[in-house]
């Protein structure tokens, strides 16, 4: 890869005009001067990057991304109405392992198209999810649903652990999959379930995907039930560690991100789920102040409704000015590392991706930087934060693979994801008794 402006993301934040990375076997070997790299390597493939900007891989830190096949099935609503009279329903009714890898390949491939690489996912089949996205080269930390209800795939807990056993033996080791364990949240999986979950993930490593403080009602339901609110509760029960990916955070004071600082948690922010779902505000600038691994996420289609990295940034930088009522707090810089190198902290996977430096995975996205919505261009993390959009991104490449040429995607059929979409779209909205669609 050569030319270009590289925005590294690495401990000085370089940003090298004119650069170049050479990549070998999937990993990063070198990154600097295009002058400087061209002396020292010679490749059997070179990407030209003149004129555009080359940024490490956008890290979806929560998503659903089955679920992309329910995005627009039902708006407006708070996340209980929503949960409860919509999606579960539609779930009980729809989801099978060829509807999973129907809106995994769906979600695959609006994510490569906006240039992210990696996503942490929390669903039921994550078997058929692994094996897509092995197959279309992108990079997952896949967690296997735990919830106290049966469900498409599993219909007792004692069900569900034996799957989450043979899908993390599968897995682990893979140079794309990382496999977790999912437990939904403190409300729908009971304390005896969360400790089982908490001492699988010790026996094997396994990340551990959860939902936490997302909603008044959680807060209230838990102190009601366990006498704490969501953060001290799973601190008792002794849940809390540096394998844990806790999505929304929203209920958390000083002394709980504090707590989850302490723990070494990762907590992923989903500022357009949140706002859409009126959820409420995480307090961000503060868990910044403290350092905490905090990524971004999309959360699932159903709720965003997109799979949008661009506009999720954009959202985080901005819903916190208007809440604060303080423009300096999450700079465009800041929105971009936790879309980047503290997103991958916030999986527990900053050794690996996250930054464009020597050692890591290559893991690289491509940007044009000459469309109208970007011209004229001052600042690189003001037009990345607020200007660019996911259209904008022209190549991504994963693990040394280019998944996306010119935005062409190499590794799904565009064509045929969509159409497959839409016949699910049909017998979804069957399933729910919807007046048919308008014709297309
Ligand atoms: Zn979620």
């Amino acid at each position: 890869m050569r030319g270009g402006t590289i925005v590294t993301m690495d401990a000085g934040r370089r940003v090298i005009e004119d650069g170049a990375i050479a990549v070998q076997q999937g990993r990063i070997v070198a990154v600097g001067p295009r002058a400087e790299i061209e002396a020292k390597y010679t490749a059997r493939e070179v990407i030209d990057a003149r004129g555009r900007a080359v940024i490490p891989g956008l890290i979806n830190g929560h998503t659903h991304v089955p679920m992309t096949l329910f995005r627009g099935l039902a708006d407006d609503l708070d996340l209980n109405e929503w949960l409860t009279k919509y999606i579960f329903p539609a779930e009980a009714k729809n989801v099978t392992e060829d509807f999973v890898r129907a809106g995994t390949r769906l979600g695959l491939a609006e994510m490569i198209r906006g240039g992210t690489t990696t996503f942490c996912d929390m669903y039921y089949f994550e078997d058929a999810v692994a094996d897509e996205t092995a197959r279309a080269g992108v990079r997952g930390v896949l967690g296997e649903t735990i919830i106290d209800f049966p469900v498409a795939d599993n219909k007792t807990n004692q069900e569900a652990m034996a799957y989450v056993e043979k899908f993390v033996k599968k897995w682990q080791g893979h140079r794309l999959i990382t496999p977790a364990i999912a437990p939904h949240a403190p409300y729908t999986v009971s304390e005896e379930h969360l400790r089982a979950v908490h001492a699988f993930s010790e026996r094997t490593g396994a990340p551990v995907v959860i939902h936490v403080a997302e909603t008044e009602k959680e807060v209230n339901d838990i102190q009601k039930a366990k006498g704490a609110r969501p953060v001290d509760y799973l601190t008792r029960i002794g849940f809390l560690n540096d394998r844990v990916i806790a999505a929304h955070v929203i209920y958390a004071n000083d002394e709980e991100i504090a707590v989850l600082k302490r723990a070494g948690v990762g907590v992923v922010h989903n500022p357009q789920s949140n706002m859409k779902l009126a959820s409420g505000v995480a307090p961000v600038p503060q868990m910044l102040r403290a350092d905490l691994a905090l990524g971004l996420g999309t959360d699932g289609a159903a709720s965003n409704n997109d799979l949008n990295m661009w506009e999720e940034m954009d959202t985080a930088a901005k819903l916190h000015k208007v809440f604060s009522h303080d423009p300096r707090v999450v700079s465009a810089r800041e929105a971009l590392e936790m879309a980047t190198i503290r997103g991958a902290r916030a999986i527990h996977m900053e050794r690996e991706i996250g930054s464009l430096e020597a050692g890591k995975r290559a893991d690289l996205v491509i940007v044009d930087l000459d469309e109208l919505n970007q011209t004229p261009l001052y600042h690189i993390y003001s037009d990345l934060v607020y200007a660019a959009k996911a259209a904008d991104v022209r190549t991504v490449v994963i693990d040394g693979r280019i998944v996306m040429r010119d935005r062409k995607l190499l590794t799904l059929n565009e064509k045929e994801v969509k159409e497959t979409a839409r016949v699910f779209r049909d017998r979804i909205a069957r399933s729910l008794s919807l007046q048919p669609l308008p014709a297309r």
